[in-house]
């Protein structure tokens, strides 16, 4: 079998509760989201989906996602799409970095190989764990009391594990803490996600003021270093995300006793493969993972829940479900958010089909 074809979409996403605002004054109003479609001459077909968060969260934007993919493209037609670390190497090989330009293209080899296996990924990736997967809820950075609200009403559409987006004025952010942790119940789950926006004088401030909340802090500083400052320097238990960016970051991060959670973004780590490479390195090192992408629509969500099913319960902290935060449908068969929990789709591959009528026409067809 061959790929014969490679078809390239620009999607954009609605945001259903937008504009969706993080640390640092970022904003963003829609999102750009690239699919790809890989055809192979057996008549399968394989889907994979990269949206960056805009283009100043992490070094990957939306223009860059479908150059990159233009200039792989070629160079994969007539390979065997399910020699999946092979192709891996081969693009590694083709283009140095870059992991987000090949992730959905290592996300659709994947898709091709459950086609061919009739099994779902979660099946190839080892077996499902439990019976549904918990959700978080990503809460756009606001005032304290629209947050607050924000977090009641998703509550009551059954999240109970909560991200706030703070990182932001440090005065304001000890209100935002404060004003959520208020609405919360026994059980729920809050989690301060900075997104890289304080300084460390900033991260202690806010800290120190919030002590005695039950809560978790997430990456609050740009550099590994001062995140690593913060955690020698407070009790809370403590989440990476941004910098951890491979197997080599990860562990130096273990080694150093650098967090209790990892998130792993599909898309940073560069597609399906590296993220299960990272989350069994997590797993058995007694660290917790919360398995999600930058953002993404149902091909993203689909993905997201074959890792995530197939991650042990025990180490598994959360997953997104970012296809509930938009109102455009991508794929027919992706994960359905019910009670604050998904499952993995069950059919082969990652299990949907392309709405092609809601994608548009391809941006790129290479054969
Ligand atoms: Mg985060």
């Amino acid at each position: 079998m061959e790929i014969n074809r490679i078809q390239v979409y620009k999607v954009d996403l609605p945001i259903d509760d937008g504009p969706y605002r993080w640390s640092g004054g970022n904003e963003v109003h829609y999102f750009d989201s690239t699919i790809v479609r890989v055809e192979t001459t057996d008549g399968l077909c394989g889907i994979g989906e990269i949206c960056p968060l805009g283009a100043s969260y992490l070094p990957s934007f939306a223009e860059g996602a479908r150059v990159g993919i233009e200039r792989l493209a070629p160079e994969l037609i007539g390979c065997d799409p399910t020699l999946i670390s092979v192709l891996g190497s081969h693009m590694d090989n083709l283009l140095k970095g870059h992991p987000y330009v090949k992730s959905a293209l290592d996300m659709a080899f994947w898709d091709i190989m459950g086609k061919v296996a009739q099994m779902p990924i979660v099946a190839l990736l080892g077996g499902r764990y439990g019976d549904v997967v918990d959700l978080y809820r990503a809460i756009s950075q606001g005032s304290p009391d629209s947050m607050a609200e924000q977090v009641r009403r998703y509550r009551k559409m059954g999240y109970r594990r909560f991200q706030i987006k703070v990182g932001g004025d440090p005065d304001t952010d000890i209100e935002r803490i404060n004003a959520v942790a208020d609405v919360l119940h026994h059980g729920d789950v809050l989690v301060a996600d900075a997104n890289t926006g304080w300084l460390p004088h900033q991260a202690v401030r806010v800290i120190n003021a919030v002590r005695g909340l039950d809560i978790y802090i997430e990456q609050p500083c740009e550099t590994y270093e001062n995140c690593l400052f913060i955690r020698r320097n407070t009790d809370f238990p403590f989440v990476l995300d941004e910098s951890i960016v491979d197997v080599p970051s990860l562990v130096r991060a273990i080694s150093d006793n650098a967090m209790d959670v990892v998130n792993l973004k599909i898309g940073r780590l560069g597609g399906i493969t590296k993220t299960r490479q990272l989350r069994d390195v997590c797993v058995s090192s007694g660290i917790a993972v919360t398995i999600e992408d930058s953002w993404g629509s149902d091909v993203v969500t689909s993905a997201v829940a074959h890792l995530a099913h197939s991650t042990p319960d025990y180490a598994r902290f959360s997953a997104s479900d970012f296809n509930s935060y938009t109102s455009l449908s991508t794929a027919v068969g992706a994960p359905v958010r019910i009670d604050g929990t998904m499952v993995a789709p069950s059919g082969g591959g990652l299990g949907i089909d392309l709405i092609e009528e809601n994608l548009g026409g391809a941006c790129l067809d290479i054969r």
